[in-house]
């Protein structure tokens, strides 16, 4: 059997380790355009801070590694320029000898990713203008920080990478605007949520500019469509991603409704011995129900090992994702899980919501204020959705009620967990059971009404 694999990073690594695990004679070759294997791209943000020193540490694993490991080919720089369905084969540039050939597989595994969306904006094709996609962007943000001694950054964009940024560039000692075209910043969260992280920032001395759009990039400065100049020495357009599915289009595997290679519950494609992984591949939520496209590091991990297994005759299937996200931006840590109060209105649910402010820990352990929004279904009594900021026990609380949400529960079983509780780590109703028991009250009572 001949597995190959389009693409080298989360998803792909990880399909080439698990088919190797469940069959020991499959030939499995990945192909990776680029100069980088199975690097972490969420440490990238660091290394630009200076947080990590050693560019080598981004990128753990090399070819070798996946040889001697799992007897896996990784051809880097290899660029897989066309799929042939009906032929079975992948038409394939070697970048370094500029030639092409063409391999035949069995099973085959597109894990292409997706790349940063290119604004279209004046100006935004010059030297000083940068995304953060891969290591090579990381490499370019550092040496032009050292090289040019920039004073301050514009970052389009108030995602969690903008905002990663934000700390790692404040960190480099630039002066900061982050631009945001919607009313609210980072608008995966809900505007009384957005709310405080805008007080974070601000405390920082980040300029912020909501409502704004970018009319053009000069080489100092950002105009904007009010003609307003927003100082910008760099510039960081961090405005999202789109799947690469170029590759699978052009061979005639079917996309889904977000634009993402549609796939099945045991990551199949359109053609049966096509199977998708990571940032390239549609899923779906598990509160909807409904198509959706969450490009992670966490999800690809998880569907790169799946796609791995089902090549491979294994029983795996995808679950679907609740769009769990955390990021970092100073001392504050931010999460969400499932739909803002904002999605679930326009989902047409009834429903109930909870602003809980409740320490992380007992005051004697230094306990720090968390700030959680959950939203719940008044008809099936189930969260929705969560928003959490706070110093400390953010990625705790998260994941609790992410628990909780994927295996059904009810917003009245919160209180009944059996959560660990000393000083030190948690109070003895922690905030989760609160979440519970207000959600519980206020639903009980919406149906006494
Ligand atoms: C700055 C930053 C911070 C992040 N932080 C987090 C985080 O904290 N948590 C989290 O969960 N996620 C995070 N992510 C997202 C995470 O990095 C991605 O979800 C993950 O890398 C996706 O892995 P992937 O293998 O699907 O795709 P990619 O990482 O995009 O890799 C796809 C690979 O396919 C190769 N390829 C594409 N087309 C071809 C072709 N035709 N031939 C050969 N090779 C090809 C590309 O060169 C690329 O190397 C972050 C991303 C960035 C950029």
């Amino acid at each position: 059997m001949r597995l190959l694999i389009i693409g080298a990073v989360a998803a792909g690594t990880s399909a080439a380790a698990k088919a190797r695990r469940n069959n020991e004679n499959a030939e499995i070759v990945l192909y990776e355009k680029g100069s980088h294997i199975s690097y972490a791209g969420c440490d990238t943000p660091y290394f630009i801070g200076g947080v990590i020193k050693d560019v080598k540490s981004l990128t753990p694993r090399s070819v070798d590694f996946f040889k001697k490991k799992y007897d896996v080919d990784v051809k880097i720089r290899h660029e897989v320029i066309k799929i042939d369905l009906a032929a079975k084969t992948l038409t394939v540039k070697n970048q370094d000898q500029d030639e092409t050939f063409v391999d035949h597989y069995d099973k085959l595994i597109i894990a292409t990713g997706a790349k940063s969306v290119i604004l279209p904006i004046p100006g935004i094709e010059q030297d000083h203008v940068f995304n953060l996609r891969n290591i090579k962007d990381a490499l370019a943000i550092d040496s032009f920080i050292a090289d040019k001694k920039p004073q301050s950054a514009a970052i389009i964009g108030s995602g969690s990478i903008g905002m990663e940024l934000c700390e790692n560039l404040k960190l480099r000692g630039l002066d900061i605007s982050m631009i945001e075209q919607a009313h609210h910043i980072h608008p995966a969260l809900d505007p009384d949520m957005s709310f405080h992280l805008e007080k974070q920032l601000l405390s920082h001395n980040v300029k912020i500019f909501k409502n704004t759009r970018t009319a053009k990039i000069e080489t100092d400065h950002i105009l904007t469509s009010d003609d307003e100049k927003i100082p910008g020495d760099m510039v960081i357009a961090a405005a999202g991603v789109r799947p690469e599915v170029s590759l699978a289009v052009e061979a005639g595997i079917k996309l889904g409704e977000t634009g993402a290679i549609a796939v099945d519950k045991y990551l199949r494609t359109s053609d049966p011995d096509v199977y998708a992984c990571g940032d390239c591949i549609e899923t779906f939520n598990l509160v909807t129900k409904k198509a959706s496209y969450f490009p992670l590091g966490s999800t690809a991990n998880k569907t790169g090992r799946i796609a791995g297994d089902r090549a491979t005759e294994g029983n795996l299937n995808f679950r679907g994702v609740l769009g769990t996200g955390i990021f970092k931006v100073f001392d504050l840590s931010v999460a969400r899980t499932g739909l803002s109060e904002r999605q679930a209105r326009e989902a047409g649910y009834d429903i109930e919501t909870a602003h809980i402010m409740k320490p992380d820990k007992a005051a004697i352990a230094g306990g720090q204020e968390l700030i959680i929004k959950a939203i719940a279904d008044r008809k099936t009594k189930k969260l929705l959705g969560v928003q959490i900021l706070g110093t400390e026990g953010v990625d705790k609380r998260i994941d609790v009620l992410v628990t909780a949400m994927t295996l059904g529960a009810k917003v009245s079983d919160l209180f009944h967990l059996d959560l660990a509780y000393s000083p030190m780590h948690s109070t003895a109703k922690d905030p989760v059971m609160y979440v519970g028991m207000v959600l519980d009250n206020a639903i009980a009572a919406s149906q006494t009404q």
